[in-house]
């Protein structure tokens, strides 16, 4: 199941996606598609019904599918990268970072002179947990959504504390939605910048799986409903200019798209 965040005429909603048909086929163009508005909370504990109202795609706005208290990023994940050691480095995006599909990438130009694209799977939590052992990571996990780890690199470089070069506003964008049903194990992830690819690889080589990043992350801090979890970018991150337009395209889930443009 798709859950997607939307807004129409100032309201803001979750919906469920589908082909608009109600029948669960969601393989069509996004323009095809449509919302079933949801009563309630996905996250919540009581049961989430339809109100039905139903809006095709293209007439709402979607959000971030998430208002997380906080994104927990995990780095240095993916096999082949020489920086790896035996352990992921984690840091954390604060929450106004986020931003949804389709809203920009602010360039702070008179701060940095290099921004960088990394994309990454992002895992949604469902339920408040910690100290979660990698066979009951999947009791906690909502679903899985595209993000944007955007990247001040020579601030991460200059600074050694990465908090400034990760934390701008706009600097992680997420979506378009949660994929609640798919197995992360080994999920095609793309990254192209104005149409060409620059990243390219499977969860597969990710050198700790999902359920162990769970459980790494949650040895060290309570996860509450709604955090997302980053899980590291592969090769290939590079600079991104003001204007370009930035897509992270991952297997049964969808493409995040992101346009940069400048602050100043
Ligand atoms: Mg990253």
């Amino acid at each position: 199941m798709r859950i997607a965040r939307f807004s129409r005429d100032g309201d803001v909603a979750f919906g469920v996606v589908d082909a608009g048909y109600g029948n669960g086929q969601t393989d069509l163009a996004q323009e095809q598609l449509a919302v079933a508005e949801i009563s309630g909370h996905p996250f919540g504990a009581g049961a989430v019904g339809f109100t039905g109202v139903r809006h095709q795609l293209a007439d709402v706005r979607l959000l971030a599918p998430v208002l997380p208290s906080k994104v927990v990023a995990v780095e240095r994940t993916y096999s082949g990268d020489p920086r790896a050691g035996a352990e992921p480095v984690l840091f954390l995006k604060p929450s106004t970072a986020v931003v949804g599909p389709n809203d920009p990438i602010v360039y702070p130009v008179k701060l940095t002179s290099r921004i960088d694209y990394e994309g990454e799977l992002a895992v949604i939590v469902g339920r408040l947990c910690r100290q979660v052992p990698p066979e009951r990571a999947s009791e906690v996990i909502f679903g899985f959504t595209c993000a944007n780890d955007v990247t001040a690199r020579d601030l991460q470089a200059s600074d050694g504390q990465w908090d400034r070069a990760k934390g701008f506003d706009s600097f992680c964008p997420l979506g378009p939605w949660i994929e609640t049903d798919t197995d992360p194990a080994d999920l095609s992830l793309t990254t192209s910048v104005n149409g060409t690819v620059r990243q390219q690889a499977r969860t597969s080589q990710l050198r700790h799986d999902i359920p162990a990043l769970i459980a790494f992350v949650s040895e060290i801090m309570t996860l509450v409903p709604g955090d997302v979890v980053l899980t590291g970018t592969p090769a290939g991150s590079g600079p991104l200019d003001v204007g370009d337009e930035v897509a992270v395209t991952i297997e049964d889930i969808g493409t995040l798209t992101s346009k940069v443009v400048s602050r100043d």
